[in-house]
Parts: structure tokens; sequence; C-alpha cells
């Protein structure tokens, strides 16, 4: 029998590879017709690489990957630095690789493990409506838009924010709106003067907004994120935006933080969504992982991190013998931290990333009474 795989992003080609390395075999069902991600970056941090370790492509991502010396919180304002996490020995003895990466150097090392596995089938243009049970309980079939019916032991939705899978299984609607805007853009990195070059990713925060760039694509290209809390109403995924446009919502704005996004010219738009955490991930041999289970607010950077996470916990647990209870163990195990960094990112976007006045001072004083050792601590839970 087959474990079917909704959804070919990161999360579900990471949970193919893990469930095929555990013996399984797996067939992904993806929508689109390609494997493929936007062309952005992420930050990947530990337990984002640990989790690429336990999947066996730890270290071609880490190949691909530009491992910056540290992350830096500066004011948008007046520029001056706020906080700072050096990636040092220190650091990496603690809790491993930080590192910043183009999306598809982590997708590519995945896409050719899972290739590359005689247990894994990949399929494109497959996009799934619906599942069905079957009566006696055996066994699951995902009903593609084309009209086949897929038959597996079990299937997994992870087909992102918008999931069809979540839609059947949890029934919560839309995603939830948050008002804020993304606006993205890729640099060539020739472009950048050498005076504003520096391998450490780095965060202005202003008042409703904040802008945050780091070189990927081992040094190649300089990636940029500039968020508004703008109050969007409506949901929007990679919309061409004017460079005027952008800039109207970064106002006002330190002199390298301005340098920084007059560099850019082709902007795209994402208005940011997530959903309130529930627990109901399964149904009975269905359950649902990464951006489908628990889709979060990117600024604790760790919505891949966690379907990576999520890819390796289930591979380990999935248990063919006893489908619908090793799901049931899966969702025990991931969704109390799930629901943790859930709140975090959101919590940083109010009171680290996008404050005002008093609050932006007293954050400022906060950042200040603490030493590296009180931040390690304080990141622990998440990376150690
Ligand atoms: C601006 C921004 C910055 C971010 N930065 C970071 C960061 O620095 N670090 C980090 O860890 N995370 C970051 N994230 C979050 C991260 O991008 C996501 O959490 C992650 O991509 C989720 O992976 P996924 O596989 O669960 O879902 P997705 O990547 O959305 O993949 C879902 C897949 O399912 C397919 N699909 C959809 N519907 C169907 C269907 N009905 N049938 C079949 N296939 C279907 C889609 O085509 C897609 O390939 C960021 C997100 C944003 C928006």
């Amino acid at each position: 029998m087959t474990v079917l795989v909704v959804g070919g992003g990161i999360g579900g080609l990471a949970t193919a590879l893990g469930l095929a390395r555990a013996g399984h075999r797996v067939t992904v069902l993806e929508a689109a017709p390609a494997f493929e991600e936007i062309g952005a970056g992420i930050q990947v941090g530990p337990n984002g690489f640990r989790a690429l370790d336990a999947l066996g492509v730890g270290a071609e991502v880490r190949a691909r990957a530009v491992h910056v010396d540290g992350l830096r919180l500066r004011c948008g304002v007046s520029g001056r630095q706020i906080a700072g996490l050096a990636v040092d020995e220190e650091f990496r003895r603690r809790f491993g690789t930080y590192a910043v990466v183009h999306r598809n150097d982590v997708l590519a090392p995945l896409i050719e493990a899972c290739r590359n596995h005689e247990r894994v089938e990949l399929r494109v243009d497959s996009a799934v409506e619906a599942y069905a049970q079957d009566g006696d309980g055996d066994g699951v079939a995902a009903k593609l838009r084309s009209g086949e019916l897929v038959r597996g032991e079990a299937l997994v939705g992870a087909d992102g924010l918008r999931s069809a899978v979540r839609r059947q299984l949890v029934g919560d609607g839309e995603p939830r709106v948050s008002g804020h805007t993304a606006f993205r853009a890729v640099i060539p990195a020739q472009n950048v003067p050498r005076s504003l070059k520096e391998n450490v990713v780095t965060l202005w925060a202003g008042p409703r907004y904040h802008v945050v760039w780091y070189v990927i694509a081992g040094g190649r290209y300089v990636n940029l994120v500039a968020t508004t809390d703008n109050g969007a109403t409506e949901p929007v995924t990679a919309k061409p935006t004017e460079h005027t446009e952008v800039l109207r919502h970064f106002a006002p704005l330190c002199d390298d933080a301005a340098r920084v996004m007059a560099l850019a010219r082709e902007w795209r738009a994402w208005v940011l969504c997530d959903r309130e955490p529930v627990t109901t991930w399964q149904d009975s041999r269905v359950v649902l992982l990464g951006d489908a289970a628990h889709p979060v607010l990117q600024y604790a950077a760790q919505g891949a991190c966690q379907a990576l996470e999520d890819a390796v916990c289930l591979s380990e647990v999935f248990d063919s013998r006893d489908v619908a209870g090793s799901c049931a163990r899966y969702v025990a195990l991931r969704s109390e931290r799930t629901a943790r960094v859930h709140h975090v990112s959101r919590r940083m976007g109010r009171e680290v990333y996008h404050p005002a006045g008093e609050a932006a001072e007293a954050r400022n004083a906060l950042f200040a009474s603490w030493t590296t050792a009180d931040l390690h601590e304080r990141l622990e839970w998440l990376y150690g």
C-alpha cells in the first residue's frame, strides 16, 4: 500500500522522502505542472537543518546555503542597532547551523532525493479536490480534479495555506488575513554597493513596517522583504507591484534602508495570512502537515522549518499496522509546539517588528538589557 502525499512543496516532498526512507511507498500528488518554488529566500534555523539532516539532505542544502555571521535588528528610522545575535562558534556549538537559502536550494535536493528513491512516485498536474475513506476502514482515496481516484493506505494533506484537504477535514473556511503586506524582491548582488554588503541578516524595524534583507544563492542575489502593517483586507499572492507604490508604505526610513529599497525593481506583494491553531489535524487515515496544518506569519522565520520537523516526526512514528493510531501520535507530538510558534510569530510582529513611540522605546530597552546568554536561553525551546 502507498501513502498519498497531497502537495509537493517543502513539507510534502520532505514527508515523501522521510516516509520512503522509513520503508513506505509514497505517491506525491502536486497540482502544479512542475515542482518549483517562487524565486525568493528563506532563513533556515538550526531546527530546520537538523530536520534536513534527518532526511539525509542536510549536506546538500548546507553546500548551497549562505552561512551568515549573525542576525541584526536595527531601528528603521535612525538606523541605530537595537540588538544583534552572532552566529559564531558558540552559537553553532549550542544550536547548529543557521543559514539563508534560495527556496529552490531547499527544494532541489528534496526533489532529487525523491526522484532517486525507488519507493517515491512524483506526479504533477494532479490537483486533489477531496478524499474519501474506504468503508471497510483500511484505505483512503484521493479524488483528483480530472476525476481520477488514487488509492492509498493513508493520505497526508501538505497542500499549503489554502489546503483542499483541510477544507474537508477542518472546514474552518478561508485563512485569517493579517492586514500585513509583504513586498518581496530579489536583487542581483552585483548591483549592491560594497558599503552595504554584509554577511548578516539585517532587519530594520520602523513604525508599522519592517524591512529584512540578506544574501542568497551563493552570494549571487540579495533577498529583500519589506512588510507593512497597512490593514490590507484582501488576500493577495505574488502580485506584481510598482516600485513607487511599495516605497509609499515605508517612511520615514533611515539612509541605509532607503538605499537598499531603491535597488529593487521587480516587486511582488503577499498579504500575509495565518489561521488560529487547531488540534483537529486528523480524520482517521488522513492527516495534515506544514502550512495546511498550522500556517503562521513569517515573523519567526519558521513556517518551512516547522513543515520539515513535521515531516521527520510523521516519518518516525508512521506505522502501516496502525495508521490512525500512529497519525494520532504525530498530531499529539506536533500540535503544541507549532501552536507556540504561531503565537510567537504574531507577537514578534506586534511587539518587536512594528511598534512605534513608547512601545518601540520599551522594546529597545528590553533588548539592551539582554546578554548573549539571555538571548540563547530564549531561543533554546525553538533551536535547541
Ligand atoms: C514572505 C514569507 C517569508 C517566509 N520566510 C520564511 C523563512 O524565512 N523561514 C521559514 O522557515 N519559513 C518561511 N516562510 C514560510 C514558508 O514559506 C512556508 O511555511 C512553507 O513554504 C510551507 O510549506 P508547505 O509545503 O507546507 O506548503 P507550500 O509551500 O504552500 O506547498 C504546498 C504545495 O501544495 C500544492 N497544492 C496546493 N493545493 C493542492 C491541491 N489541491 N492538490 C495538490 N497539490 C496542491 C501547491 O502547488 C504547493 O506545491 C515564509 C513565508 C512567507 C509568505
